[in-house]
């Protein structure tokens, strides 16, 4: 067996103990497996050892994978920041969206799906670091975008996404979780009809896990470091 697959089972196996320690059910939260910088090898290795969601995050690369890859039935995630000029094939070729965080862009993408694919599942990325992150809508914004959302006809709203600022303090990134959690119950309350909380990565997703995440998005610890690019620098 290959390094990949290796590690996707390992992560596997991490997950299952997380869900445990957390007491909570085994299998409690998918794995979703983020290929981003990687080749399509390394997809169809992950793939062989089991692994069927995969997250990208530049639109450009994953196009040309999923070209690559059109021999599997991959069910592809986008996690990036989207642009409004970069929605089309978004819409036209991931089952899900992570990041939606502006009404425009669930506008767009609920105009561009395609009528006869299934409708396309949206989290709305929100901002649990305050000031310290650019990215995700304020928390007291969340539920007014999730009604938006909500009301696009070919969109699904599943529910939420954060990534929260890297903090040391491990108290701090469980309240970041926390807060997240805390968002998801309150829009159910209101009667949205959700089940995903996006959160957790290689680094914290046993914290993510025990505040209730139900998909982490793994990248390194699957396919080990990658070369960072400009995009990712801060
Ligand atoms: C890159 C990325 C990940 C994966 O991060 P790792 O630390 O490599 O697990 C998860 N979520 C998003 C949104 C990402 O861009």
């Amino acid at each position: 067996m290959g390094a990949i697959a290796i590690a996707v089972q390992a992560c596997e196996k991490r997950l299952d103990e997380a869900c445990r320690q957390a007491g909570r059910p085994p299998s409690c939260a998918t794995l979703l497996a983020v290929s981003k910088t990687f080749p399509a090898a390394a997809v169809r290795e992950a793939w062989a050892a089991g692994q069927r969601r995969f997250g990208e995050s530049y639109v450009q690369e994953a196009l040309d994978k999923m070209d690559e890859l059109a021999d599997l039935a991959i069910e592809w995630h986008f996690i990036g920041p989207l642009q409004s000029n970069k929605t089309r094939p978004v819409a036209e070729r991931f089952a899900w969206v992570h990041g939606v965080e502006r009404g425009q862009i669930a506008q767009r993408l609920a105009r561009q799906r395609p009528p006869h694919l299934p409708a396309l599942n949206v989290c709305i990325q929100v901002n649990v670091s305050g000031e310290t992150s650019k990215h995700g809508v304020p928390l007291g914004e969340a539920l007014a975008l999730a009604q938006m959302v909500a009301a696009q006809p070919r969109l699904r709203l599943r529910g939420f996404m954060a990534i929260p600022e890297p903090s040391r303090d491990a108290t701090v990134l469980q309240a970041r979780f926390q807060a997240l959690a805390d968002l998801l119950q309150q829009a159910r309350l209101a009667g949205f009809d959700l089940d995903t909380l996006s959160m957790g990565m290689s680094d914290d997703l046993e914290v993510a896990v025990a505040a209730g995440s139900t998909l982490v998005r793994v990248g390194s610890a699957i396919f080990g470091a990658r070369k960072q690019t400009n995009k990712e620098r801060k």
